[in-house]
């Protein structure tokens, strides 16, 4: 096997970084993930995640984990009403889906992204995680690589595999191709006792994700556990508009009067979303790599998920593709079918480039339809067009 005798470090320790430990501890791989996390108890931020059978569920199956993600998804959680800006709703599927079906391509349940993080974490050899672990950057050393973090010990590693998110350092050691802004801000809100405190947009959410359009602007939002409602407030603007345009996001009143001033056609009802929220509002500009980027394969580094193809969240893709990365990588380095790590490498890398350019196309596709002057329409058309395929 390539891997035997090897040390491998994994960077980043999100869905795309403990699924790729799981996969290669399976195959008795020498595995450490070092994350920046301090423990497994910090607060695992963001909305819940939708994955796919080809994907997300498809690594889950080959981890041995499908039975615990049916034990712990939100079931209903995927089933989602379309509106106007009006709150009229045009569209919902609640009640035509059979829950539980698995293994349908269009099955997409949802899961929490603290609860998957846990299942993953869970499976784990004890001391896979090397918790409070910021790398910094890394030297060469023998065959393979010194990596060093804040205030602890450098540690050697043969193969450095980067799962660090978005600002991947480990990005930096493969090319320095850096993503685009997309031209689509989304401010995020979080309303914890969601179904008391804004009685209204529950009982439209009924649990599940609504997805709002009018005027080229959107609201979206989704049930997360615990009785809590994610949303944002989508729109088109600058990329440093969180910087420039002066609103206090830990006040929730001033984040409601720009509402009302940039969102001028909508009803009052979605008032007590922003009235509620948490503080402070995170506004997340998004990125995406360029569909065309390719970089020479390095013998004993490699990327997975946003840290090799950050991509829009319009198409529900971006945790799913880190996995399949994740069961793509590991199968290509445990496989006896490559002479060298390289090789192996390279094939994925390969695989990898051609599914994520084709993914984050879909995603800046998605959010130009769902921004558009005709979005509601557009949209409707859409799911009219998936129902029942
Ligand atoms: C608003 C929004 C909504 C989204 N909604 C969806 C959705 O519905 N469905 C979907 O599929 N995707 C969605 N995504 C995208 C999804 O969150 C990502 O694609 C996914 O989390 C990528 O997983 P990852 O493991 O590659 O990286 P991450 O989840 O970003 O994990 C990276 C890990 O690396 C750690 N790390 C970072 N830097 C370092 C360092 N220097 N040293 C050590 N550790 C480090 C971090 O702490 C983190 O634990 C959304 C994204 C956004 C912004």
């Amino acid at each position: 096997m390539l891997l035997k005798n090897k040390k491998i470090a994994i960077v980043g320790g999100g869905p795309g970084g403990l699924t790729l430990a799981k996969l290669l501890q399976l195959k008795g791989v020498d595995v450490k993930v070092y994350e920046r996390d301090l423990n497994k108890n910090a607060r695992v931020q963001g909305s819940p995640l939708d994955l796919h059978d080809e994907s997300g569920l498809a690594a889950l199956r080959k981890a041995g984990l499908l039975d615990d993600f049916k034990n712990n998804f939100m079931v209903g959680a995927d089933q989602s009403t379309i509106t106007n800006h009006k709150a009229e709703i045009f569209f919902s599927d609640h009640g035509q889906k059979q829950e539980g079906n698995f293994g349908d391509e269009h099955f997409r349940p949802e899961i929490d992204r603290g609860v998957l993080r846990k299942i993953l974490l869970e499976s784990l050899d004890p001391e896979t995680i090397i918790w409070n672990s910021h790398f910094l950057s890394m030297t060469k050393q023998n065959e393979g690589w010194l990596l060093h973090f804040k205030n602890k010990e450098s540690i050697y590693a043969d193969i450095v595999i980067g799962a660090d998110g978005a600002n991947s350092k480990i990005r930096t050691f493969l090319t320095d191709i850096k993503p685009f802004y997309s031209g689509i801000t989304m401010l995020e809100g979080n309303v914890y006792g969601a179904e008391k405190k804004v009685p209204n947009i529950s009982e439209i959410l009924r649990g599940g994700k609504i997805m709002a359009f009018g005027n080229k602007k959107d609201i979206l939002m989704g049930q997360k556990a615990n009785g809590e409602i994610g949303f944002y407030a989508s729109f088109k603007t600058e990329e440093n508009w969180a910087t420039t345009c002066g609103i206090n996001f830990s006040d929730k009143y001033e984040v409601l009067t720009w509402f009302k001033k940039e969102y001028p056609e909508w009803s009052s009802v979605w008032y007590e979303l922003f009235e509620n929220s948490s503080t402070p509002f995170i506004p997340r500009p998004i990125y995406c790599m360029p569909l065309d980027q390719t970089w020479k394969t390095v013998e004993n580094i490699t990327i997975i998920g946003d840290a090799a193809h950050l991509m829009p969240p319009f198409a529900g893709e971006g945790v799913n593709m880190a996995m399949l990365d994740a069961l793509e990588l590991s199968e290509a380095l445990t496989s006896s079918q490559f002479n060298s790590i390289e090789s192996a490498i390279a094939e994925y890398e390969m695989n990898m480039f051609k599914r994520a350019s084709q993914m984050a196309q879909e995603s800046l596709e998605n959010g130009e339809r769902m921004h558009s002057e005709n979005a509601l329409e557009t949209m409707l058309d859409f799911f009219a067009g998936h129902k029942g395929e």
